[in-house]
């Protein structure tokens, strides 16, 4: 039965069991329509109101300024990865082509030229390295900019450098080569990209960089900042109003795959532009459901969008709200400390049994990654097989590392937690 499982999968991931008990429900037969949410039209009233519903738990969970917009997308956080360059270089463009318009003096001609050179000599796209996750949403920037021009992915840094060739540290602000942010002039980023927490090597950043809020009041230097939250959305309070993006997938603390939750500030939306100065320019425009503005403008619903899926999602955030009530993240934030520093703590207490992976400043609370007896395939074995005799499951490494991988997801409770804790203890006793 469920209750004797304790699964600790890296996503999907396990989910609030009365959450499921409902979507069982509501597949059958949604609020005794005699028809399950998977059958029922995007475009009804009741798709409507899903949509409406789970916007709203998100901005009260995560206290989302009026200023930002929250999206609704196919492709996961992978056509995440695609969706930034599409739409974040498009906005860049647009940026240059309103300031050479009001210099030309509206000058069509000239004003091609200008922009033409300038994006072949100006754009840059920044991203922050810091473990698998980054590296692919870099390499997909990379390819897809490679028909416009090469170098024009800067990788402001890459924490492997500075840790044997590994992922598991990230190293000083000092240290990164963010491109310059002075708008509208000169070499300049499109936008500064960073994973918060890198799912694969457990590596998660600690509070928002300050390198990338540099406490300028003019909103125009700040730097536009994307992050990939997919592994640890909702486990911590956000400052929304740091981020001109946010986006990830659902199906680790948010609900089930197929749904993919963007935030996106107002003016990045307004400032994405149609495709025709993209066209003259030789660059491709957002195609249509990767397009935030084209989604914006249809409220999610562009195309057929998985209402069951953004129901479950909703689901988890009212379950969130209702179990901590005015605390919101900040009690789930205390939660996920907790959960992570029983199992940290025991790590670091057998620290001959066992080694945690990434450095103790940067640890993620929801991947928690180390090795057994310094990653002896045997003795990992052994371990694997232990949990999984006492039904403690998914508890294996990503096939690129290895090792051994303990998500802490929201919806892993605390019993689960302990009987985990038991294990580890007792496996440590035994080597
Ligand atoms: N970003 C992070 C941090 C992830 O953990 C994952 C998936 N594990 C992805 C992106 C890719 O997500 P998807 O499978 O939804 O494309």
């Amino acid at each position: 039965s469920r209750e004797e499982v304790a699964y600790f999968g890296a996503g999907p991931a396990p989910l609030p069991t009365p959450v499921l008990e409902q979507g069982a429900k509501a597949f059958l037969n949604y609020e005794n329509t005699g028809l399950g949410l998977a059958e029922i039209s995007h475009r009804s009233p009741t798709a409507n109101k899903i949509l409406a519903d789970t916007r709203a738990g998100l901005t009260t969970l995560l206290d989302i300024p009026s200023n930002y917009d929250i999206l609704f997308m196919h492709g996961g956080g992978s056509g995440e990865f695609s969706a930034v360059v599409f739409n974040m270089v498009a906005v860049w463009v647009e940026n240059r082509r309103r300031r050479a318009e009001s210099e030309l003096n509206g000058d069509s001609d000239k004003i091609l030229e200008r922009v033409r050179q300038e994006v072949r000599r100006d754009l840059r796209l920044d991203y922050l390295v810091t473990g698998s996750w980054s590296l692919k949403a870099s390499q997909e920037a990379a390819s897809l900019l490679e028909p416009i021009g090469k170098d024009l992915v800067n990788i402001a840094l890459d924490a492997r450098k500075d840790n044997g060739g590994k992922f598991g540290s990230i190293p000083p602000e000092e240290n990164w080569k963010l491109s310059p942010r002075q708008r509208g002039q000169g070499i300049e980023s499109a936008f500064v990209y960073y994973c918060d927490n890198e799912t694969v090597d457990g590596v998660e950043f600690p509070s928002f960089p300050k390198s990338l809020d540099p406490g300028l009041q003019d909103e125009l230097e700040k730097p536009l900042v994307v992050a990939d939250m997919s592994s640890n959305f909702l486990s911590r309070r956000v400052d929304v109003s740091k981020y001109a993006v946010i986006f990830g997938g659902a199906q680790k603390n948010i609900g089930i795959t197929d749904v993919t939750l963007v935030i996106v500030r107002k003016d990045i939306l307004s400032t994405i532009p149609p495709p025709s100065f993209l066209h003259a320019l030789g660059i491709w425009s957002p195609p249509a459901i990767l397009n935030w503005a084209v989604v914006a403008k249809n409220n999610s619903l562009y195309n057929t969008m998985p209402i069951f899926s953004i129901w479950i999602a909703g689901q988890v955030m009212k379950s969130l709200l209702a179990f901590h009530g005015d605390s919101k993240l900040a009690g789930q934030e205390e939660l996920s400390n907790a959960k992570a520093k029983i199992i940290y703590d025991i790590l670091d207490a057998n620290s001959s049994t066992y080694q945690v992976v990434p450095h103790t400043s940067v640890r993620s609370r929801m991947n928690i990654c180390f090795r057994v007896c310094k990653g002896d395939a045997a003795i990992e074995k052994e371990f694997l097989d232990g949990a999984e005799s006492r039904m403690l499951q998914g508890l294996k490494g990503h096939r690129s590392v290895g090792g051994i991988r303990i998500s802490n997801y929201n919806a892993v409770s605390m019993t689960n937690v302990e009987k985990l804790a038991e294990y580890l203890k007792d496996f440590a006793k035994k080597h």
